[in-house]
């Protein structure tokens, strides 16, 4: 059956840009649902207001923090990704049951050109910057693209988690060994929170003797050049922000509710360039 309500839901969801990407290929293909709407659900009355929007015809919703594990334990049904993951960010709701999905890692690996992919990932030493929700994504992506995967994180032991739930087979990254790993990373990526604030500066790296070639993604996208990536462009590093990541999540997540593949076009990446 299609789906005619979605929405996006968080605590808070103010900020969220998915509601233009949406409304932005609804509108361009001209399909007869309703806008996709952001809607502010707190996590201790999760079930029920899902049970509600359920019942007021939301057959779609996007998932972002601190609700994804809730997404996670309400749904009848878990993509394997999701299960690997232990996370939810795309719920399809039917009268049957709940299916939850996870699109994170999908976006983050079709946000990447197949280029550098074959260049800096497959077989190459990749290194992962945090162990938060996002970073799961992203470890479980770059192991699959064939990348060797080592991880720092602040709190190592959290890290060590993480490759354990994983089950990839590396030690966390410490302090002591951080700069000589990233010296001879191929792809390194940060997924901490850390440069969300525009005065934030992300000192975990030193980037003086990275690798010319090394590729730095930052999943941060607002700001546009986090200090990360500021770094990297002094030393004449290729780098990339997290916008294309976020709208080829919300690709796919359309994919599942309404079976169109939608393409990234440069007039959307603009249009989000701008908000
Ligand atoms: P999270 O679960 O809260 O994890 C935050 C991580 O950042 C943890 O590893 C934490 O370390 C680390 N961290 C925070 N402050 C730090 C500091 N001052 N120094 C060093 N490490 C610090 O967050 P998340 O959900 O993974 O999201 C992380 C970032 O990715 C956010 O900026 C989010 O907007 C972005 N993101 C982007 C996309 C996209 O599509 N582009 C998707 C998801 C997330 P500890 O474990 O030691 O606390």
């Amino acid at each position: 059956m299609a789906i005619d309500r979605t929405a996006v839901i968080g605590f808070p969801v103010d900020h969220s840009l998915s509601p233009i990407i949406h409304n932005h290929w609804i509108k361009e293909l001209g399909l007869d649902v309703k806008p996709y709407e952001k809607i502010n659900v707190d996590p201790n009355k999760f079930e029920d207001r899902i049970n509600n929007l359920k019942i007021e015809g939301y057959g779609g919703l996007n998932v972002t923090v601190p609700l994804k594990e809730l997404a996670f334990n309400i749904s009848d049904e878990i993509s394997d990704v999701s299960k690997k993951l232990k996370s939810v960010n795309t719920l399809s709701l039917s009268s049957e049951k709940i299916n939850g999905d996870n699109t994170d890692a999908v976006g983050f690996i079709n946000s990447l050109d197949k280029k550098t992919i074959e260049e800096n990932i497959t077989n190459k030493k990749t290194l992962v910057l945090g162990a938060g929700g996002s970073a799961r994504s992203i470890v479980y992506a770059l192991n699959e693209l064939g990348g060797q995967v080592r991880l720092f994180n602040r709190t190592t032991e959290k890290a060590a988690i993480l490759l354990n739930d994983l089950s990839i087979k590396s030690d966390p990254v410490c302090k002591e060994e951080l700069d000589d790993y990233a010296n001879s990373s191929s792809f390194i990526v940060n997924t901490t929170s850390l440069g969300q604030k525009v005065r934030d500066h992300n000192d975990i790296l030193n980037f003086e003797n990275i690798e010319t070639e090394t590729y730095i993604y930052d999943l941060i996208y607002n700001p546009k050049r986090s200090s990360f990536l500021e770094q990297a462009e002094v030393k004449g590093l290729k780098v990339q922000n997290g916008l294309r990541m976020l709208i080829e999540q919300a690709a796919y997540s359309f994919q599942i509710w309404h079976e169109i593949k939608v393409d990234v076009s440069n007039e959307l990446m603009s249009l989000l360039e701008s908000v």
